[in-house]
């Protein structure tokens, strides 16, 4: 699985804040490594810098210093949408209005043909859903209307999930859909009796990062306004019936260790998940190993529970960008030899409980199982923090078609057998709402086939309403 993105928005009157805007994406990173960019206002005229590549790479000195003024919003892209090519790097701009605006996506339409269709666009020729987004905020303010008019017009109309930043010369809008699918937080520069600016963000850290203090979540349907003059909050969209629907992946997965979610730190959740799930699924073994990153602090808590030390085993190799497949390399083993290297002096002649954080097609962890043996493990013992991934998701996270995911193939007998493990568990539903400490708040539609908003119907295929 990967990423959908990152967002991070910044108004701080009187100061440039492109380099406070890169750290914030520097620390969003993760949520997206195609590409990266960032739009900032001086009141006047905005100017957009993207570029395919890391963060780090599409900024320099110079582009930062050329990013002048006091409001700024930025994006970190994983292509669940749309082209990858990098005219569909984010912040998407257009130039309706006194100024034009920019807008940054984290998410997933599910209504995007009919949105184009019921405005006569040809779907094919848009970028992306963030493209067709503001594609159609521009006509309506073309027409007349103020940017939150044309906001509350748009979204009111878009299914799916959508955490926005849309900036115009003199304000940030920061939207959430009625679900909440994805994360968006907001806090505070300098104190909270005289604020000296306000910044939203996909995660906590990378308002720690910024230097801001966490203020709260941007709820389901919010949207909050930052300008120089101070921030505030307008029911944009009218949430959905029952408890939001924070994707229950950021706790397994995707969001950062350090990231506060629904008021529960990651890193946190992953340790009961693990300790849960030495409960259920207990072995006897020598050493337990988290695969890096989000199985580590899985394995230690499944260590802690089961007695059983815990190990380093496999090192990452953190600099992993773009690579080069050659045709005849078998691409999962090539992919997952580049990612992690074994460890051989401490696993060699261990009985092992490895930890991941999830199995989707199974041949990734076919690969790492077949490392582990090559490095001379005895017994590898698979215990997953998270239950099998049965459907694909619709929200912002790139996942196969459902006849492609390991555990619509196979029982777990099967799927022990695929992998080549000695043993195989997962964690189960019940027990991952436990360890996220959310018994019914979030989305977990991949997992139980439940969509809580309406997905697209493809006849004859995979892909769909179940
Ligand atoms: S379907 Fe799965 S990956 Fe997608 S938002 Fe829901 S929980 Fe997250």
């Amino acid at each position: 699985m990967k990423e959908a993105c990152g967002v991070v928005g910044v108004v701080a009157p009187g100061r440039d804040v492109a380099h406070g805007c890169y750290d914030g994406l520097y620390a969003l990173q993760h949520r997206g490594q195609e590409s990266a960019g960032m739009a900032a206002s001086d009141g006047r005229q905005i100017t957009v810098v993207k570029d395919n590549g890391l963060v780090s790479h599409v900024f320099t000195e110079n582009t930062l210093q050329a990013l002048k003024g006091s409001l700024a919003i930025g994006h970190t892209r994983y292509s669940t949408s749309g082209s990858a090519n990098w005219t569909a790097a984010q912040p998407a701009f257009r130039s309706a209005g006194p100024a034009g605006f920019a807008l940054a996506h984290n998410g997933n339409l599910t209504n995007t043909h009919e949105l184009a269709d019921a405005a006569g666009l040809d779907s094919r020729s848009l970028l992306s859903d963030s493209d067709l987004l503001a594609e159609l905020i521009g006509r309506v303010v073309e027409a007349g209307a103020t940017l939150p008019e044309a906001l509350h017009d748009v979204l009111r109309r878009a299914e799916g999930a959508f955490s926005l930043v849309v900036a115009e010369a003199d304000a940030i809008y920061a939207v959430r859909d009625p679900y909440g699918f994805r994360p968006l937080c907001l806090g505070r520069l300098g104190p909270a009796e005289a604020p000296a600016g306000w910044v939203v963000a996909s995660e906590t850290p990378a308002l720690d990062v910024m230097g801001a203090t966490f203020v709260r979540e941007v709820a389901p349907g919010e949207m909050v306004t930052l300008r120089a003059a101070g921030a505030d909050s307008t029911r944009l969209l009218e949430p959905a019936a029952g408890p939001q629907r924070l994707c229950i992946f950021e706790f397994v997965y995707f969001a950062r260790p350090d990231a506060y979610l629904l008021d529960h730190q990651v890193h946190s959740t992953r340790r009961r998940m693990g300790s849960l799930l030495a409960a259920t699924a207990p072995v006897a073994a020598d050493l337990v190993i988290g695969v890096p990153d989000s199985g580590i602090p899985a394995a230690e808590g499944y260590a802690q529970a089961s007695g059983t030390p815990f190990g380093q085993g496999l090192v990452k190799n953190r600099y992993i960008g773009r690579t080069f497949i050659t045709p005849d390399q078998d691409q999962r083993a090539a992919g997952v030899r580049r990612k992690l290297n074994p460890l051989r002096d401490t696993i060699a002649g261990q009985r092992l409980v490895v930890v991941d954080d999830s199995v989707v097609r199974g041949t990734t962890t076919r690969a790492l199982v077949r490392m582990l043996r090559d490095a001379g493990a005895r017994e590898v013992h698979l215990r997953i923090s998270s239950p099998p991934f049965g459907w694909p998701c619709h929200y912002g996270i790139d996942t196969p078609t459902r006849d492609e995911l390991l555990a619509t193939r196979f029982d777990l007998a099967g799927m022990c057998a695929f992998v080549g493990a000695d043993s195989l568990a997962f964690l189960s539903l019940e027990d991952l709402r436990r360890a996220v400490g959310v018994a019914e708040g979030c989305c977990d539609a991949c997992l139980t086939g439940n969509y809580p908003a309406p997905v697209p119907v493809t006849v004859g295929a995979s892909r769909g309403r179940w």
